[in-house]
């Protein structure tokens, strides 16, 4: 069956700025601008062990209000580090998902991608206490809902819920210890602070979070970005998006976080100090 894009996905980098979701005029340069410092900083070079497939859950695409990245272009960029899947996770609007799927699809029928690689549909939900991921589902979810009702309904929708960033960005705090997610968020690439990056780890030993998939995912808001933090999925059935979701559910991953960000933030840190 023919595929057919959103008439965004389609447009040159050039697009005008009229005809993105991004409402801010400067974005254009200031996307490229980050783009040029994160391609200093390096591109992540994923390798993993035969069986297991890396994974980067959480990025933004044009459908998001804070970025401009088209989804064939994360595609191209996912597939040219390493990475098996994807998912993009725009801000209340699951059209970024849908559209990278296809835009996925169209790559794959011109040999541009491999057959096997995955898009994972997703949204990133604003509940009441902030933000919340959901993936494989197909439709948006209700936001300014709480915490606990955002993930009632991810999972009355097959979906999978997760804590993203929980203690940075708006994230939803320690609601993540009360409500049941099927996931959490350990390594952020949008977290560069150690005092979070400790929350973060102490999290991750927290005996209430010990049967959830613990993530590592980009946050990435610039092509670049993509596989900053990723995940490593182990010993994976199949390479198929119910073989991912089964690996995911019964907690068989890890988080990774790349050289190019563990750089940043090192240097973020140092700029830190000498203020
Ligand atoms: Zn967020
Ligand atoms: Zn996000």
């Amino acid at each position: 069956m023919p595929v057919e894009l959103q008439k965004q996905t389609i447009l040159s980098p050039l697009m005008p700025k009229e005809e993105r979701l991004c409402e801010h005029w400067w974005f254009g340069g200031w996307d490229r601008l980050v783009n040029c410092i994160l391609a200093m900083a390096g591109r992540p070079t994923i390798t993993t062990a035969p069986g297991d497939m890396a994974i980067d859950l959480h990025i933004h695409s044009m459908y998001s209000c804070c970025s401009i990245s088209q989804p064939a272009n994360l595609i191209r960029q996912a597939v040219r580090i390493g990475l098996g899947a994807i998912a993009v996770m725009d801000h209340d609007n699951i059209q970024g998902a849908l559209n990278a799927r296809i835009a996925a699809e169209r790559l794959k029928s011109r040999g541009e991608i491999p057959p096997d690689f995955l898009v994972v549909p997703g949204v990133e939900v604003c509940s009441r206490a902030g933000h919340i991921g959901a993936l494989f589902i197909e439709q948006n979810v209700s936001v300014n809902l709480s915490p606990a009702e955002t993930v009632d309904e991810i999972h009355s929708r097959g979906g999978l819920a997760i804590a993203v960033h929980p203690y940075n960005s708006r994230g939803i705090g320690d609601a993540v210890l009360d409500v049941p997610f099927d996931a959490v968020e350990i390594e952020c690439g949008s977290v560069f602070s150690n005092s979070v990056l400790s929350r973060n780890k102490s999290l991750a030993e927290n005996n209430k979070v010990a049967a959830l998939a613990k993530l590592g995912s980009s946050d990435a808001h610039y092509v670049r970005a993509v596989g900053s933090c990723y995940t490593v999925v182990h010993d994976i059935e199949r390479p198929t998006l119910d073989g991912l979701k089964k690996a995911l559910m019964a907690g068989n991953c890890t988080p990774e976080s790349s050289l190019p960000h563990k750089r940043i933030a090192c240097l973020l840190g140092k700029i830190k100090k000498l203020r």
